[in-house]
């Protein structure tokens, strides 16, 4: 992996525990709820627990968080374990899953309810929402508060034989419910739930709380540093709170770095599914959609989403990070990786009046200009070419670099040619365009001197072949689409999606293996479609111009 070792505060911290003999492994976790699909925070997040075990030789596990069986489904753990590979990290052992910790749990909360730091509590939700006070007046005990351990332990064993109903009971901490901290407010440790869970079956009814399992599964896992989001911050009294009033096999520490929110993207699980289901995208993995199997599709490396969270650091504030940064990386992996190719969006046959109509004259190309070991590629050259319409005007001024009636221009990778005629339709638009080659100027400049200004892409009309080509720009169009008032729905990019369906390729393109990656000259960057993409019919998605056109315009 070509990653510098992280170097930020959460690095600083190893290195004193390492340096001060508080820990000799380090042990992190990328702990996911299988509930939807890995986004770009969730990069940021597993590049870092990742990282930072790998930098200093440690293990990172990974960690279905599935405490919520409602909502999680088999499906989204085998995506999520696909993406994390996809992304290049490689987790310590078997997948681990923080139902399998189910019953030492259990074990757990019978024993603070022996201790008295846990009762069970009856207040019904809005009951329980009055006792626990509000940001500026303390709670109140619950008149259940004092309940015996003995007949805790009896309706604690009773919730979990499933005898009574969902929100009749909970099991809470004692903790204090006059705490600033609205989360040591004697917090739930154990919901009554009655649904199949897709680990543990029909095993049990109640489930722990995020709150109540986290700190005490790093603890059981051996974890050192168990690093979250700063949502987080004001959990940690009670993740401590546990692993101080339980026999855990191991003393964790929770530390919070700011979440990953680049502009003009959403990053909440829940608003992302709100376009899928709304069809805004065609899906989870949408090009445009910000998830890995996303931008996967859409033509981003691995390396790129790495080096992009490598790039904007790892800190304790929750800013926003400008996308351009990202596009940056993926864009400068392009450059120095992706095959060069010739495809044009908006075919102009331009016909070469001096060249045998029968002639098919086989030129090569490098598919790489600084790359050798790339090799290069079959250029078929005929009397019929496309080009693009843009690059053809009948008058232009000097700053118009491209082909003119009576000037000429350079074919890439080719000839340089000089337009005699225009042929026009009906309506007066131009159907075709008639040239002639200028001899001796593959690789030379015209004998005569008269040096053509630009240089343009053309593919050859009958050994090319027509593409569908997918042109994607950001989703959004503002900045920050879901701050504060805004409605993201009101600020969907009415363009993100235009659909080019008979680009014409040279014939190397056609032969594209599915998320194969080019550089279009002149272009930008394109992959062939991971799943619409074939040989018979090529289907070619935008990764990215090949300049930030949102700076240059
Ligand atoms: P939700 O809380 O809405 O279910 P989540 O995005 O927190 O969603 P999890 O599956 O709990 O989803 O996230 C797994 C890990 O990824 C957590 O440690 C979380 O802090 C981290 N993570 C999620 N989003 C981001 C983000 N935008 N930036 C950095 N880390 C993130
Ligand atoms: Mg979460």
């Amino acid at each position: 992996m070509d990653e510098t070792p992280a170097n930020n505060f959460l690095q600083t911290i190893i290195a004193e525990d390492i340096a001060s003999g508080r820990v000799t492994t380090v042990v992190t976790r990328f702990p996911p709820e299988p509930n939807g699909y890995l986004h770009i925070g969730h990069a940021k997040s597993i590049s870092v627990n990742f990282g930072l075990a790998q930098a200093n030789g440690g293990r990172c596990n990974l960690r279905f968080d599935d405490t919520n069986p409602e909502k999680e489904t088999p499906a989204f753990i085998e995506a999520i374990e696909a993406d994390v590979r996809w992304l290049g990290y490689e987790w310590d052992g078997d997948v681990r899953f923080a139902s399998s910790y189910f019953q030492q749990l259990y074990d757990w909360a019978v024993c603070l309810v022996e201790q008295g730091d846990a009762y069970v509590c009856d207040l019904n939700p809005d009951e329980a929402r009055e006792y626990r006070g509000t940001l500026t007046a303390p709670g109140r005990n619950s008149p259940y508060r004092d309940r015996s351990v003995e007949e805790n332990l009896d309706l604690l064993g009773r919730m979990k034989a499933g005898e009574f109903a969902e929100g009749a009971r909970v099991l809470r901490a004692k903790i204090d419910m006059s705490s600033p901290n609205m989360n040591m407010r004697d917090p739930i440790l154990y919901r009554i739930r009655k649904v199949a869970h897709h680990q543990t079956g029909n095993d049990w009814v109640i489930y722990p709380t995020y709150d109540f399992a986290h700190g005490q599964e790093d603890a059981i896992e051996g974890v050192t540093h168990s690093i979250c989001t700063l949502e987080f911050e004001d959990h940690r009294p009670l993740y401590d709170w546990f692993l101080d009033h339980l026999p855990v096999p191991a003393r964790p520490r929770q530390y919070e770095f700011g979440r990953l929110n680049p502009s003009y993207t959403i990053t909440s699980k829940r608003k992302l599914k709100q376009l899928v289901d709304e069809a805004v995208v065609a899906g989870w993995d949408d090009p445009r959609m910000p998830t890995i199997s996303g931008m996967r599709r859409r033509g981003y490396t691995p390396a790129a989403i790495r080096r992009f969270c490598d790039m904007i650091g790892t800190t304790r504030s929750d800013g926003v990070v400008d996308v351009a940064m990202l596009e940056f990386a993926i864009r400068e992996d392009l450059n120095e990786n992706a095959g060069r190719g010739m495809c044009v969006l908006n075919p102009l046959k331009i016909v070469l009046t001096d060249y045998p109509a029968d002639k098919v004259e086989i030129l090569s190309a490098a598919r790489h200009p600084n790359r050798e070991d790339l090799g290069e590629r079959a250029l078929p050259f005929t009397r019929e070419i496309y080009i693009d319409a843009d690059d053809f005007r009948e008058e232009a001024n000097k700053k118009y670099k491209r082909l003119v009636l009576g000037k000429r221009v350079r074919l890439r990778n080719a000839y340089v040619i000089e337009a005699d005629e225009v042929v026009k339709d009906d309506k007066g638009e131009i159907i075709e365009v008639r040239a002639h080659t200028i001899p001796g100027t593959l690789g030379e400049n015209p004998a005569d001197g008269i040096k053509p200004k630009g240089v343009i892409h053309w593919v050859s009309v009958p050994e090319g072949k027509p593409a569908e080509v997918r042109l994607y720009e950001r989703l959004f169009n503002h900045e920050a689409p879901d701050k504060g008032d805004n409605d993201f729905m009101a600020h969907i990019n009415p363009d993100s999606l235009s659909v080019v369906t008979r680009a014409w390729i040279e014939p190397a393109l056609a032969n594209a293996e599915p998320e194969q990656k080019f550089q279009f000259e002149r272009e930008g960057y394109f992959v062939a479609d991971r799943f619409d993409h074939s040989q018979d019919k090529p289907v070619f998605n935008r990764t990215i111009g090949l300049r930030d056109s949102w700076i240059d315009s």
